[in-house]
């Protein structure tokens, strides 16, 4: 069987994510966010690096708990606070330079554990940033210090976080899969048919009509491969296969898709050996035929 690293596969090392409210010590890893931006430092090869918590200028009650990942403790820079580079402690080593970077330094996953933990920071930091005002009647939201949650003090609702599930679809044909080019957005390489799952609506369901919709064909057999926590579009995504079933005819859906093709097995290339649940069903379908025959 074909073994591919995605981004949370960090064994060794151990994510525990259980909430605790504790306070930062010196040596505590920080996450800060602004935007789509993480303050970090970048050395060889893309190797990213976050600050310790002794080496900012920052109140550490503004430092909220995020998880620990073996021996190493991290937090997230309250998004109250108004923090920038100058935050930053005059640096005793001049190899570490702190700043803001797009997140995509994270996709490298080098080291693979710090930038797991910058995107799981980061699908936390956005569900905080996004939940300072209670939904139900406006109030400015608490910090709930019971469990990974925030509370209104005046209704007392409780919000927990957002996780927005979602299939990648490998639709089979054969010896050949059918592979997507996403319309007017950055990223331009192959992709598998992908979708939000619908409330009311079962992972299969998702899978049946995303594939209606985005290519107009019809599927059957429909397997579950596998999951993925993708928290850079607060994301957990769930990866099936399914056969074509009739016509294999592509009506494309240009609104979402620039490219729907299907590509036979020996023709995908290495670039799908990434960290992505996408990269690694499709490098699964090369490379085990007899799972699909
Ligand atoms: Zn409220």
């Amino acid at each position: 069987m074909y073994n591919q690293f995605m981004i949370q596969d960090i064994l060794p090392k151990k994510f525990k994510n259980e909430y605790k409210r504790v306070l930062p010590e010196p040596r505590d890893i920080v996450l800060a966010f602004r935007g789509r931006e993480v303050l970090c430092a970048l050395g060889d090869n893309g190797a990213v690096g976050f600050p310790r918590a002794e080496e900012i200028k920052i109140d550490k009650n503004k430092l909220i708990y995020l998880f620990e990942i073996d021996e190493d403790r991290f937090f997230l820079v309250n998004i109250d606070y108004s923090f920038d580079e100058q935050n930053i402690s005059e640096n005793k080593n001049p190899e570490k330079f702190y700043q803001y970077e797009d997140i995509r330094v994270l996709r490298k996953a080098n080291p693979g554990y710090l930038c797991y933990a910058g995107m799981t920071a980061y699908h936390l930091y956005m569900w905080y940033r996004d939940n300072k005002f209670c939904g139900r009647c406006g109030k400015n939201t608490e910090i709930y210090d019971v469990e990974r949650a925030l509370k209104c003090p005046v209704c007392g609702n409780i919000i927990y976080p957002k996780i927005a599930p979602a299939v990648i679809v490998g639709v089979t044909n054969g010896t050949k899969i059918l592979m997507t080019r996403y319309a007017g957005r950055p990223y331009k390489g192959n992709a598998l048919i992908a979708g939000f799952c619908e409330i009311g609506e079962t992972a299969e369901d998702t899978v049946r009509r995303e594939v209606l919709e985005e290519v107009g064909v019809r599927v059957k057999n429909i397997r579950y491969f596998g999951s993925q926590p993708w928290g850079f579009d607060s994301n957990l995504l769930l990866g099936y296969f399914c056969e074509l079933d009739g016509s294999d005819e592509i009506k494309l859906d240009k609104n979402e898709l620039a490219i729907a093709e299907w590509v036979e097995r020996h023709d995908i290339g290495e670039e799908a050996k990434n960290l992505s649940l996408t990269g690694t069903m499709m490098m699964y379908f090369k490379e085990n035929p007899a799972f699909f025959s």
